[in-house]
């Protein structure tokens, strides 16, 4: 991790550095690195929803968040009905030929037959048709031959055999949809089959992102020898987007504490959230945790994961400002890590956790104790496989992958073979 840099002495003076040890990277001893659980579990805790709440048309509810459960205005199905076409009549039907009179009219969905039907009597009916009264069975009509005004068909038939109770999927009343849910295509299907036409929804959660550094460029512009393309920026407004935010482009700043502060300042008006990136260290031109240091709210986190940098943490007039690495593989899974949980509560969506499961290792490796590592990885042939470098500048890794492989926070000696916890994007709703 950075330290405060000391100032450069002149070259004359300069000592000689020490050669780089083998556990350069090995967690200081006597400081308190995080677990990455109890990280979570204080995010957790502290954070609760910020969103108001608003009232919609069921048309614009794909990707909301319910506000409150969502109650069935009604059962469905709302009445007893065919799920087959064919012949209904009152069951069960016993062993052997049976042969019924048919009467005239049909009952087809959408258009009730009037009379009932009476007992030993067969009625045409259609899928989806309300049963008749009297009718609580039905026979496959590719089962059946009609002849002379009568059926005939093969028993024995159970009771109520090819036919849907009223209200057996959900009965009016049910909760069907708890506050917090991320509504998909299929919620649109069941709020409808309800009869639910509008619902309360949390307003979008607006989250700000700015991308810190004097070496930043535009992509798309020819860069000068010194500056790399802001990489962050698309990648953390696309991640938002897919978690059901309101991603807000609040552009990029140099190392300038001024021009940070007004960037802060105006993000802080527009947004309810704003995720950083870069500067969240403690050198010389890590800004955003020194302004955070100044406004008084700054937390800074180490956390033991892996890869991951720390962290600044702090509210900015009231809204939360994380403060994510530069490094465009910490910055993303610290994103997914760390700041996805935390947006989620403030965005009304309750706790989230990354959705993941158990996959044949294809590659050896040890870990010591002490952080929880995320690899990029991506299951071929039922084995998951490791992107072939760890470095984290390698942003191609981010790409190749189609996921991370989570290592618990204890030492470890993975063989191939061996299950690990493998995390697709989407188990990270992205
Ligand atoms: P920092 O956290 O500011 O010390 O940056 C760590 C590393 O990430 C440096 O190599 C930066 O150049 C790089 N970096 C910072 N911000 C970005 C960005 N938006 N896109 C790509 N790389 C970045
Ligand atoms: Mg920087």
């Amino acid at each position: 991790m950075s330290s405060p840099k000391p100032e450069k002495p002149s070259t004359a003076a300069m000592p000689v550095p020490p050669p780089l040890r083998n556990d350069c990277f090995a967690l200081p001893a006597g400081v308190h690195w995080t677990p990455v659980d109890e990280a979570l579990d204080l995010l957790r805790e502290r954070l609760h929803p910020v969103c108001g709440v608003e009232t919609i048309d069921l048309s614009q509810a794909l990707g909301r968040v319910l506000a409150e459960d969502v109650i069935a205005a009604r059962s469905n199905p709302p009445r007893a009905n065919s799920a087959i076409d064919g012949y209904g009549f009152a069951g069960p039907a016993g062993e052997g030929v049976q042969v019924m009179p048919l009467l005239d009219g049909r009952a087809a969905a959408g258009g009730d037959f009037s009379g009932a039907v009476p007992k030993g009597h067969a009625l045409r009916i259609l899928t989806g048709a309300a049963l008749p009264e009297g009718v609580d069975t039905v026979v496959l009509e590719e089962d059946v031959t009609v002849q002379a005004g009568h059926i005939a068909f093969h028993g024995p038939l159970k009771q109520r055999a090819n036919a849907r109770r009223a209200g057996e999927d959900v009965e009016a009343g049910d909760v069907i949809l708890q506050e917090g849910r991320h509504v998909t295509p299929a919620d649109l299907a069941l709020l409808a089959a309800v009869g639910i036409g509008a619902l309360a929804v949390r307003t979008s959660l607006r989250v700000g992102v700015l991308s810190t550094g004097d070496e930043l460029a535009e992509p798309g512009i020819d860069a000068g020898a010194g500056h790399i393309y802001d990489a962050n920026r698309p990648m953390l407004l696309a991640l938002l987007e897919r978690m059901g935010h309101s991603p807000v482009d609040l552009g990029k700043v140099g190392d300038n504490r001024d021009l940070l502060r007004a960037a802060l300042d105006s993000g802080a008006t527009r947004v309810d959230a704003i995720l950083t990136s870069g500067g969240a260290s403690a050198g010389d031109e890590d800004h955003v945790s020194a302004l955070l240091g100044e406004a008084g709210a700054m937390q800074k986190w180490r956390i033991a994961v892996k890869p991951g940098r720390p962290l600044a943490l702090g509210l900015w007039d009231g809204k939360p400002v994380f403060g994510l690495p530069g490094n465009p593989v910490a910055a993303m899974v610290c994103t997914l890590i760390f700041a996805r949980p935390a947006l989620a509560l403030l965005a009304g969506m309750g706790w989230v956790e990354p959705q993941g499961f158990e996959v044949p290792a294809a590659f050896e490796k040890r870990k010591k104790q002490g952080r929880r590592e995320y690899l990029r990885a991506r299951v071929r042939d039922g084995q998951v496989e490791p992107f072939a470098s760890e470095g984290s500048g390698r942003i191609s890794g981010l790409s190749w992958a189609e996921g991370l492989v989570e290592l618990p926070d204890g030492a470890l000696h993975v063989r191939p073979g061996d299950p690990v916890r493998y995390i697709p994007w989407a188990g990270f709703g992205i």
